[in-house]
């Protein structure tokens, strides 16, 4: 695993107190578990998952306090594992609790194998408005490799199925610098998906955490990740090819049409608020930072017998909201604007950061210019290292 490459996010970025809230929906049901997957998930339990979408909902609604919310994104796990009525309780529990605006972005990710064409017509009815499809890779191989449970034409039926149900929201997420992955199978997975016409794509690269199974199988096998030089390569090339067919990248791993940001994920980096219901769930308001147990039995547990499910809360230092602001704000193409952080933090960040800044800049990796900081892709390269300096 090369520590220079750029990580797949998962800032929690920090508070602002303006703009709309998001809503986040966290579903830890999968079919399979990927060998590299370290997200908070588990296998999916028939009986256990109506108590959890129940328990969503009484913790929704007892959350609840009328403000305005802009954006809900169900997340996991494979929120596709939801029944389309479970999904459509959960949306009315928001609506109940919250003033959701009529224009709210409402995402489901969804994985390819349990896409059926009724469901999305009817999840689409039910309000989802933008679907993410894991489809990771267009290579069966890698497919298989990576543990998916879908095949390359599945992944592509599947997002025909979205389109035909009248989604005009879809975003692909793709992986590069998989085991065994050439750049040239790399570069067609990319081409792939362009050929699709998404209106928005993540691109990670693989990040294997040290015990992943995935690591263990891929060193028996011999199924090495290409070298750093190459990984990085990918990485370019893939946003040359986004590049040309008129995508923009607005962030270290998310580009998309004109217009077609994830609205949701732009709170993450752009100091924005949000509130995330189910295990380990994080939210982030007027400076107070709080997690969800995350075992889904506990959270189903403590919801039912009406006791707390926050096991971490805290209010954020003046310093740590900087560094957090920081931080994810840099992961954006467009950077960050030292103005707006003086006049928000009260801290002059040029003159803090400013020998660090000049010095990436040298090396290529930052630019500096009209009042703003941002990163340039051999920055972007290395973001890891980069990101590190200001928190
Ligand atoms: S489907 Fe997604 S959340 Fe579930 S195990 Fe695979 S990578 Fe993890």
């Amino acid at each position: 695993m090369s520590g220079v490459l750029p990580d797949n996010g998962g800032g929690d970025g920090t508070t602002s107190g303006a703009g709309a809230l998001g809503l986040y929906v966290h579903v830890p049901f999968c079919a399979a578990i990927c060998g590299y997957c370290n997200f908070n998930r588990g296998l999916l339990d028939e009986d256990l998952k109506p108590r959890y979408v129940a328990a969503l909902t009484r913790e929704i609604d007892r959350s609840g306090d009328g403000s305005r919310v802009d954006s809900i994104f169900f997340g996991g796990g494979t929120p596709s594992l939801l029944a389309v009525g479970e999904v459509a309780r959960v949306l009315d529990a928001c609506r109940d609790a919250f003033d959701v605006a009529p224009d709210a972005e409402i995402t489901l990710e969804m994985n390819p194998e349990s896409c059926r064409p009724a469901a999305v017509t009817a999840l689409l009815e039910a309000g989802i408005n933008r679907i993410s499809l894991g489809v990771q890779s267009f290579d069966d191989g890698e497919l298989a490799r990576l543990g998916r449970a879908h095949t390359a034409a599945r992944a592509r039926d599947a997002f025909a199925a979205v389109r035909e149900a009248g989604c005009g929201n879809v975003s692909l997420d793709l992986m590069l610098w998989l085991p065994a992955q050439s750049r040239a199978a790399c570069a067609g997975s990319v081409d792939a998906l362009v050929a699709l016409a998404p209106d928005h794509a993540s691109l990670y690269m693989l990040e294997l955490y040290p015990n992943a199974p995935l690591r263990e199988e891929a060193a028996r096998r011999g199924w090495s990740q290409a070298p750093d030089e190459d990984a990085a390569a990918m990485y370019l090339d893939a946003l040359s090819r986004t590049d040309a067919a008129g995508y923009h990248q607005y962030e270290i791993s998310n580009v998309a049409r004109p217009g077609r940001q994830s609205r949701h994920n732009l709170k993450y980096w752009q100091d924005g608020e949000w509130l995330g219901f189910g295990c380990g769930a994080h939210s982030t308001r007027d400076g107070i930072r709080r997690q969800n147990v995350s075992e889904t039995v506990r959270y189903v547990g403590a919801v039912e017998q009406g006791a707390p499910v926050t096991e971490t809360d805290r209010r954020l230092s003046a310093e740590e909201r900087l560094g957090d602001a920081l931080f994810t704000g840099l992961r954006l193409a467009e950077g960050i604007d030292l103005g707006a952080f003086e006049r928000r933090y009260g801290v002059d960040v040029g003159a803090r950061y400013g020998p660090d800044v000049r010095r990436f800049a040298a090396a290529g990796w930052m630019i500096e210019a009209a009042g703003r900081w941002r990163l340039t892709r051999a920055g972007m390269l290395v973001s890891n290292e980069i990101l590190r300096t200001f928190v």
